[in-house]
């Protein structure tokens, strides 16, 4: 597999020059490809964009562009076996995990296929019905939301490589918009090869879709107005690229996707024996090990009633030790190594902060026994589970750490507390409550709603359907205000309006009707 990766702008593969990041395999620590954009043009990238992408996909109604989008969800999932087995070596997937990557892609595409399919035959939106704007009815006003002239610029997070392209993308191709898409450099070799298969297929117009393999340039500092920036990733990459002065100059539309510590919380009335209770343990621990906690959406926090603390430590750490954790590769291993070196690091360290406010009551950041790996080889940090001593710590609720670490946290069992514990995470993507009670439901979904860009309900009724909160659906919100960024991507519609301007039309109602007809 060892190669050099190139990146797609301009209609051609282009390989960097200079010096090159070398990428590994994060279990067996053997080289894999390298890359580097030095030499690339991203002004020419941006300018390719803007003038050949753009016009193509703007030209195409709404239908026709999700007839792309679902051909693009096809020729990926039809090399489906392939990417699972880049996914596995390049970024320490099991397969369960490069799965959810890779089908949450595809699936994601293929929902804006038929969302484009519903939106039909027209090139912009209607936003609401007709205002009368006097007293006289001859004088109307309209909203249409029409697509920008430019580029969508997309940097995606090291642990999605295949979702994170495909939920961006999926997004603004369907909104007119031509995509530069910019994996992170670690896991890029996934990433890569979807491009490949993406180009080989010859689905979509050119200049529609460019890939950036490796550091952006000087890209971001050509972006217009007209030009839209999506993020995912860092907190503190997050506020450089907010910083940036065509970022800011110019009123650069940016989507932030951050950090975010996500808590479940066990509402008292959830007995040991219920189904409510099985499924709060089971989701919470596939939220610790799945994709080795590396998900934006994992849970880092659980919250439980003070009376139940014992019981539910006993029954979590039971069910983490049931989940075998060594070479991904191997069907019985459920649990990989973290996906670079740089993050095992990161991880260890939080580990350590948080010693200094939580008793490790299982692992303690060691790699803890592994199946099938040598001695000392692999990015691997063990299921570590802790329990605070205070538990409005700040360490606890100011710090994400980024791996399969998580902390119960006790409180009172009123809603209002678990509110106030959960709400001290200062913004988050997703909070999940498991209860079947609305006394608690209600004053919970109310108290944390400002908080968060999802709320997940929990309850045994639902239990064999529940996809858990770590999955993020298309037709639901993604983002969340605070750390977590401020942005919002998918849901459905909705996420069409960030690559589309909104503009009030008013004037004579008859013109205006032979335009803007009424829906
Ligand atoms: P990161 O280090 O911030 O990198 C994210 C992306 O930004 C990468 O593509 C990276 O490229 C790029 N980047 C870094 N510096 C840049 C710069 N100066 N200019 C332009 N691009 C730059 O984050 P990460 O380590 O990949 O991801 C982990 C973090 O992402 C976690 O904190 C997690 O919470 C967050 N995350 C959030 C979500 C969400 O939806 N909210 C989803 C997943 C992850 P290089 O790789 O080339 O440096």
């Amino acid at each position: 597999m060892a190669r050099r990766l190139a990146s797609y702008v301009c209609g051609e593969w282009v390989e960097g020059k200079g010096s090159f990041v070398p990428l590994h395999n994060p279990t067996t620590e053997e080289f894999l490809a390298e890359t580097s954009t030095e030499g690339v043009d991203f002004r020419a990238c941006l300018e390719y964009a803007r003038t050949r992408g753009n016009p193509s996909l703007r030209s195409l109604t709404f239908a026709q562009r999700g007839v792309l989008v679902g051909k693009l969800a096809k020729a990926i999932h039809e090399q489906r076996e392939e990417l699972i087995e880049i996914s596995i070596a390049s970024g320490g997937n099991t397969r369960g995990d490069a799965k959810f990557d890779i089908d949450g892609g595809t699936n994601t595409l293929a929902y804006y296929a038929k969302l484009g399919e519903k939106i039909g035959d027209r090139t912009f939106l209607l936003d609401g019905e007709p205002e009368q704007l006097s007293r006289n009815p001859r004088f109307v006003g309209r909203h249409i939301q029409t697509t920008l002239l430019g580029a969508a610029v997309h940097i995606n997070a090291f642990n999605f490589p295949a979702w994170g392209f495909a939920e961006k993308a999926a997004v603004a191709i369907l909104a007119g918009m031509p995509v530069i898409s910019k994996p992170a450099t670690s896991t890029s070799v996934l990433a890569h090869r979807i491009m490949e298969i993406v180009v080989e297929a010859g689905i979509l117009p050119d200049g529609a879709l460019q890939f950036i393999c490796g550091g952006t340039g000087d890209l971001l500092d050509h972006l217009t107005c007209q030009d839209t920036l999506s993020f995912t990733g860092s907190g503190s990459t997050a506020e450089l690229l907010r910083a940036g002065k065509a970022v800011i100059q110019n009123s650069v539309r940016a989507n932030i996707e951050a950090d975010s510590l996500n808590a479940a919380v066990l509402a008292p009335d959830v007995e040991r024996e219920s189904k409510t209770y099985d499924l709060f343990l089971i989701e919470v621990q596939r939220e610790m090990t799945q994709k080795a906690g590396q998900k934006c959406t994992a849970v880092r926090r659980i919250l439980v009633p003070e009376g139940m603390v014992e019981q539910v430590q006993e029954d979590l750490i039971q069910q983490i030790r049931t989940v075998k954790v060594g070479n991904p590769a191997l069907k019985a291993v459920r649990m990989g190594p973290l996906a670079t070196k740089r993050q095992q690091e990161d991880v260890t360290e939080g580990i350590e902060r948080l010693r200094g406010v939580a008793e490790a009551i299982h692992g303690d950041g060691s790699r803890g026994d592994l199946v099938e790996v040598p001695d000392g080889v692999g990015y691997f940090v063990g299921p570590t589970l802790f329990r605070a001593s205070q538990s409005d710590a700040p360490e606890i609720h100011g710090h994400e750490v980024f791996g399969p670490v998580q902390t119960i946290l006790p409180y009172s069992g009123k809603p209002e507390d678990a509110t106030r514990l959960v709400n001290l995470g200062a913004g988050g993507l997703v909070a999940s409550l498991y209860t079947d009670k609305v006394d608690f439901a209600e004053p919970f979904v109310f108290g944390s709603a400002p908080f968060h860009g999802r709320l997940h309900i929990g309850s045994g009724k639902i239990a064999d359907h529940s996809l858990g909160s770590g999955a993020v659906l298309p037709q639901m919100l993604h983002g969340g205000p605070g750390r977590a960024g401020g942005g919002e991507e998918l849901a459905g519609l909705r996420g069409l309006s960030f690559y589309l301007q909104r503009t009030a039309v008013q004037g004579l109602k008859t013109l205006l009707e032979k335009f803007l007809p009424p829906e």
